[in-house]
């Protein structure tokens, strides 16, 4: 998808570090992706290693509170991201599991073991390593503030919470049992949970640009990102 009316001439050489963070349901994931397909960088999607770990937790009982136990897990855990297309697929002990990630349970669990220490610290090189060669669009709660305070430009993308609980709504597969509620429960608690905690918390860094996602579709707010980004490229490449 090209979106129309946008310059989008962009040159391949001195590839931008582009953050994207924000709450769940802002539209992150799917403009992230756009974003990286318009531009020919790879995505990644930070959220989903903080699933992982997440993941590995609940399948091997780890009491994640004990720090003892956490710490002892997370020596023995073998994530691997490996890239695919514009993006990365996890493995965990070589089995893909990129798919299985993306229930409400891992997500309230995700945001419960995001707040440890011990998970932050072994993620931190893993992300840092993966945007070293720029030309990257990443997405998560802390990548302009902590992972990549450095990166070329800075997007904070939020939403109406309710608009936000609906379109994690849309998402669910058709037979779902869980309902809208439980779904705007869960997605406050998290908002809670990741903005209040003490290390990295959910917050726009001071130079981000902040877009409000509530009444303008994925297409619109790649637009006004390319509006930002192409003069910042053709700048760098005079
Ligand atoms: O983005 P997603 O909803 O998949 O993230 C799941 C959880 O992982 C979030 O609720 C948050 O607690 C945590 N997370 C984080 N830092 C990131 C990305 C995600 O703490 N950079």
């Amino acid at each position: 998808m090209r979106p129309a009316s946008i310059d989008d001439s962009h040159p391949v050489t001195n590839p931008l570090l582009i953050t994207i963070d924000g709450p769940a349901g802002a539209g992150k994931t799917t403009v992230s992706r756009l974003l990286a397909e318009l531009l020919e960088y790879r995505y990644l999607d930070t959220g989903a290693l903080y699933r992982s770990v997440a993941y590995s937790v609940l399948i091997n009982n780890i009491d994640f509170e004990d720090d003892a136990d956490l710490t002892a897990h997370l020596k023995e855990f073998d994530l691997t991201p490996r890239a695919d297309k514009n993006g990365f697929r996890l493995f965990w002990n070589d089995r893909d599991i990129t798919d299985q990630i993306r229930t409400p349970e891992i997500s309230m669990m995700a945001s419960a073991v995001s707040a440890k220490p011990a998970v932050r610290n072994f993620l931190l090189d893993m992300q840092r390593e993966m945007g070293k060669d720029k030309a990257l669009v990443c997405e998560g709660r802390d990548m302009g503030t902590v992972i990549f305070p450095e990166a070329d430009i800075k997007f904070f993308l939020d939403a109406d919470p309710h608009v936000r609980a609906c379109r994690r709504y849309k998402e669910m597969p058709p037979k779902t049992t869980v309902t809208l509620e439980d779904i705007s429960r869960d997605m406050l608690q998290r908002d809670q949970n990741d903005s209040r905690r003490a290390l990295s918390p959910l917050k726009p860094a001071d130079d981000a640009i902040r877009i409000d996602c509530t009444h303008i579709d994925p297409q619109t707010v790649v637009r006004l990102m390319m509006a930002c980004i192409v003069p910042m490229l053709k700048a760098r490449n005079q």
